[in-house]
């Protein structure tokens, strides 16, 4: 006993005394993935990166609901590189057990959806297309093009396909 005691006082401490004591983790630690919901403009790209799914988006009735379940996250920061907003960020929070309330794991969201402006039909968040127009707002295209991409950004998919397909016709009839 006697030889450990003198084994510490030449060597120092190894061990912490979490959890008596917060355990300090470094700033790149890769902990609970945390969501800012006045951030997030519903694209769904984090959804996208996720390889275990852990991030659903999608839509429900009038709303897009955004939801992350920490019970199946792997910790990979592939949603905090791909967020385009900031929205999610890996937190240095390692504190995760969840015996009984499990819902202490999920993060949810829920965003407006916008109606296309043709056919009524709800394709996709208000916010996406708001941050869309501010970002063609500070883009260096030319006023025509920035007016003609507005007008698609307010398009649903279809609708905007059929546009487009209208407007190359009419372009290659002027043409011939
Ligand atoms: S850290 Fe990886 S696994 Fe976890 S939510 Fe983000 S992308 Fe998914
Ligand atoms: S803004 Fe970020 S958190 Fe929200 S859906 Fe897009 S990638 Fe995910």
């Amino acid at each position: 006993m006697m030889k450990l005691i003198d084994i510490t006082d030449k060597y120092g401490l190894e061990t912490c005394k979490y959890p008596l004591e917060p355990y300090l983790v470094p700033e790149t630690y890769r902990g609970q993935p945390k969501y800012k919901f006045d951030l997030c403009i519903g694209c769904a790209a984090c959804s996208v990166a996720c390889p275990p799914n852990a991030i659903s988006v999608k839509a429900v009735d009038t709303k897009v609901v955004w939801e992350f379940d920490c019970g199946r996250c792997i910790f990979c920061a592939r949603c905090d590189e791909v967020c385009p907003t900031g929205a999610i960020r890996l937190s240095t929070e390692y504190e995760l057990a969840a015996k009984f309330d499990k819902s202490a794991l999920i993060q949810r969201g829920e965003m407006d959806m916008a109606s296309c402006a043709e056919c009524g039909k709800l394709y996709s968040t208000k916010r996406l297309i708001s941050y869309t127009l501010r970002k063609l707002e500070l883009s260096n295209l030319s006023e025509e093009r920035i007016k003609n991409a507005k007008f698609y950004v307010n398009l649903c998919p279809e609708c905007k396909s059929k546009k487009a397909i209208l407007s190359l016709e009419t372009e290659a009839k002027e043409i011939l």
